[in-house]
């Protein structure tokens, strides 16, 4: 609805804000909550740093952000997908649609893409159903699946296990179509549910064994599930390609530069860089700017023909509610309120 509604307003560039909960024990009774003040359910206030006023006295401004959205601590997956359910059906109309989260390394960017109850099954599942109903109408779908990662700007495939062997993966466009394939990557035919459940174990597998430190590197590197979805009218000869991009972003907390070398240094700027390149695209795009610096980066590169042109694009930027991450937290809604 709420595409429809901005869609000649406001371009195809959608940015939403997600406020998680503080997590039970494990954040304690000291843990300070800053806010949210949520204003409207499109105006979040954020009780800023302690500063020294005129007088000499130590007070807090209170900064606002306005997104298209903002969701409280209390509002569950079930409430984000109602928001992303278009998108999801723009897709199976033959768009190209790219949803990102975007935020520091435990803001729940994998709790809202990738976890059982998350993005990724929640679409899975909606595009199952309505490819079913679509048969009564002559449509026969195909969904294919893929799985990538880019670190350290390289492009990985997280469906093929080192020991069966990974081969260097290369993007290619086509630039009339503009449809993009990478070369090499493993596609999984998308024919029931499990499928899709069991994709997303062999990544965080494949995952697991490439990096002695699973956690710390899923957190360094931004993972895309690709989706592609073809469908053929057989009673109008009709057909119509789609694609749906779910990437779960690296932290975009700073990184330290200090006491990092060689590899880890070369690691750290690439990040930086990679989500700063993504922040470029987004706002050249919707400054309807005329060049679009999407090769400076392998995200913006590989996503090329999902963003912008007739594309849809959808920016999560997810907070921590706690005192302890106010810095990172204004950093990410600065940027989110960058590209918006
Ligand atoms: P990130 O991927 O951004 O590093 P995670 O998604 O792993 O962060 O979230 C960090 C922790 O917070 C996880 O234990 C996750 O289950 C929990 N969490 C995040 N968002 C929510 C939420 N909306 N409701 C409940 N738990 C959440
Ligand atoms: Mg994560």
């Amino acid at each position: 609805v709420l595409f429809n509604k901005y869609q000649e307003l406001k371009g195809n560039i959608r940015v939403m804000c997600r406020v998680r909960p503080v997590l039970g024990s494990s954040e304690g009774e000291e843990a300070k909550l800053l806010f949210p003040d949520v204003k409207t359910s499109a105006q979040i206030d954020v009780t800023g740093p302690e500063e020294r006023n005129s007088l000499g006295n130590s007070t807090r401004k209170v900064i606002p952000f306005e997104f298209d959205r903002v969701f409280t601590p209390s509002v569950h997956n079930e409430e984000i997908f109602g928001e992303i359910s278009q998108l999801v059906q723009s897709a199976l109309d033959g768009y190209n649609v790219c949803i990102f989260c975007y935020g520091q390394t435990g803001s729940g960017k994998t709790y809202t893409m990738s976890s059982p109850d998350g993005m990724i099954p929640r679409a899975t599942h909606m595009i199952y159903d309505t490819i079913t109903k679509l048969k009564e109408k002559s449509w026969t779908y195909t969904m294919e699946g893929s799985f990538v990662e880019v670190y350290n700007e390289e492009l990985n495939d997280l469906l093929t296990s080192t020991a069966e062997g990974k081969k260097k993966l290369e993007i290619r466009h086509d630039d009339v179509r503009k449809q993009t394939t990478v070369v090499n990557c493993k596609t999984v035919a998308l024919d029931s549910a499990d499928k899709v459940e069991l994709m997303l174990r062999q990544a965080q597998n494949n995952r697991s064994v490439a990096a002695t430190k699973a956690n710390e590197r899923s957190s360094r590197s931004h993972s895309v599930f690709i989706l592609k979805l073809v469908g053929e009218n057989s009673a109008t000869n009709e057909r119509c390609e789609g694609t749906l991009n779910l990437v779960d972003l690296a932290g975009s907390e700073r990184l330290k530069h200090s006491g990092a070398e060689g590899d880890r240094m070369k690691e750290t700027q690439n990040i930086n860089k990679s989500l700063a390149c993504l922040g470029d695209v987004i706002e050249a795009l919707g400054r309807g700017s005329g060049h679009v610096p999407y090769r400076n980066s392998k995200l913006t590169h590989l996503l090329q023909y999902s963003l912008g042109g007739n594309s849809k694009t959808l920016m999560f930027v997810m907070v921590s509610p706690l005192e302890a991450h106010l810095k990172e937290t204004i950093t990410s809604l600065r940027f989110a309120t960058k590209v918006h």
